[in-house]
């Protein structure tokens, strides 16, 4: 279907297309084999500057939006969803800092960001608060000038790569969720280093790795934003991250189904291509009707948050649902029209069907979106 892009739209989606085709899907296999993390490709994409995208030209970017950067995410994540989440993360790292950060802030992290030149990372979750994020118990202590930050953050994207890391912790720990608040901490600040790197089922290609803060000491000008206003904005930031994961579901699904045609006008049983079978054709068709429904349903979202309504959550929260279902499935479905073969290495759907699964899972779990959904319809019709 014609989404009518803009000029700028349709050469950002080129530009990722081009990087995608010739940098990523070739490697792909053997980054995800490696466990090896996509530093040349990142280099490549700032190079491209589609770090830019989403920063405003004030601080040396392109200026664009939600959208925008949703239309790169889904054109990287049809090569590969590691290298894709690895993009993405470092705009989620720094999106704190764009929406709260002081001027001072902005002006010293927001150009490096746009360059390409500095990744960023985002530090929320730890070992015991992953959906309920007012569980974490990383604390922070002003002592003179100087914010002391102490705790563990646990899978963390981009740990251990990126320069730049928001961190959220707790400034009154009696207040709970009012009392948190957010940081950015530098890689190579006293008493901050990496933990544990994770192997993982899927999108192997980025990094995830534990933060480690002990007696961690940053000027005391790194707060982001008002002191306990950490958590509005963390619900910010993921309101206008979750369709760029959406995205990502759109640009795999679409990988997967674009595979799953050319294989079945190729494979002959019974004497004839297995395209030519109505049960094979359904299960194209279904596919493709199920990605468009999703791409319609995440640029809507998207284009209705860049106008910057009132409530993001739900078309947020929806998209972000619909989206990696989708993928989870239309990947799974790839799978079984390949057969054995899609079960293999030697074919790439495989791999798409294993990096599908985090998408139903990080950034917040489709089980939580659908309860954000739920709340919101409850006080709608309230
Ligand atoms: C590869 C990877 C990368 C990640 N990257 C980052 C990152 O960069 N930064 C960061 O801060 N975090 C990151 N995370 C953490 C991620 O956001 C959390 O894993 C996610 O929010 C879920 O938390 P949890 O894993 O602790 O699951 P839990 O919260 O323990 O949930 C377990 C299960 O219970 C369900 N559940 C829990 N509460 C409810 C409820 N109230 N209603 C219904 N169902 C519920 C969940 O949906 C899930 O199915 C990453 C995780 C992974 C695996």
């Amino acid at each position: 279907m014609e989404y009518f892009l803009t000029e700028e739209q349709q050469m950002i989606v080129d530009t990722a297309r081009e990087i995608t085709n010739e940098k990523i899907i070739p490697v792909r296999a053997e980054l995800d084999e490696n466990n090896q993390f996509p530093r040349e490709i990142l280099e490549d994409i700032a190079k491209a500057d589609l770090f830019s995208i989403f920063v405003p030209e004030e601080y040396g970017g392109f200026g664009g939006g939600c959208f925008d950067i949703a239309l790169a995410m889904e054109e990287l994540s049809r090569g590969c969803v590691g290298v894709a989440t690895s993009f993405a993360a470092s705009a989620l790292g720094i999106f704190p800092v764009l929406i709260a950060g002081s001027e001072e802030l902005k002006e010293q992290y927001l150009p490096s960001i746009a360059s390409g030149e500095r990744w960023a990372a985002f530090g929320l979750t730890e070992a015991n608060a992953g959906s309920d994020a007012s569980g974490i118990q990383t604390t922070a202590v002003l002592d003179g000038d100087e914010w002391v930050l102490n705790g563990t953050k646990q899978w963390i994207t981009n740990g251990g790569e990126a320069e730049i890391y928001t961190i959220v912790a707790l400034t009154d720990p009696q207040k709970g969720a009012r009392g948190a608040s957010i940081f950015v901490v530098e890689d190579g600040d006293p008493g901050f280093s990496y933990g544990k790197k994770e192997d993982k089922m899927g999108i192997r290609s980025s990094a995830t790795r534990e933060l480690i803060l002990k007696d961690c000491r940053i000027p005391k000008n790194r707060l982001v934003g008002r002191k306990g206003t950490g958590f509005i904005t963390v619900m910010k930031t993921l309101d206008i991250s979750r369709p760029g994961i959406a995205a990502l579901g759109i640009g795999l699904a679409q990988a997967a189904l674009d595979e799953a045609v050319v294989y079945s006008k190729q494979r002959v049983q019974f004497g004839k291509p297995i395209v030519s079978f109505q049960a094979v054709q359904h299960m194209l068709a279904d596919m493709a009707i199920q990605l468009e429904a999703g791409r319609a349903l995440v640029y809507a979202a998207a284009r209705h948050i860049d106008n910057n309504p009132k409530n993001m959550s739900k078309a947020s929260s929806m998209c972000k649902v619909f989206a990696t279902d989708m993928a989870m499935k239309v990947t799974t479905d790839a799978v079984q029209v390949l057969g054995g073969y899609g079960y293999m290495k030697e074919y790439p759907v495989e791999k798409m069907m294993r990096d599908a699964k985090i998408l139903q899972i990080y950034e917040g779990t489709n089980q939580i979106q659908r309860n954000v959904v739920g709340q919101e319809l409850n006080k709608e019709y309230s």
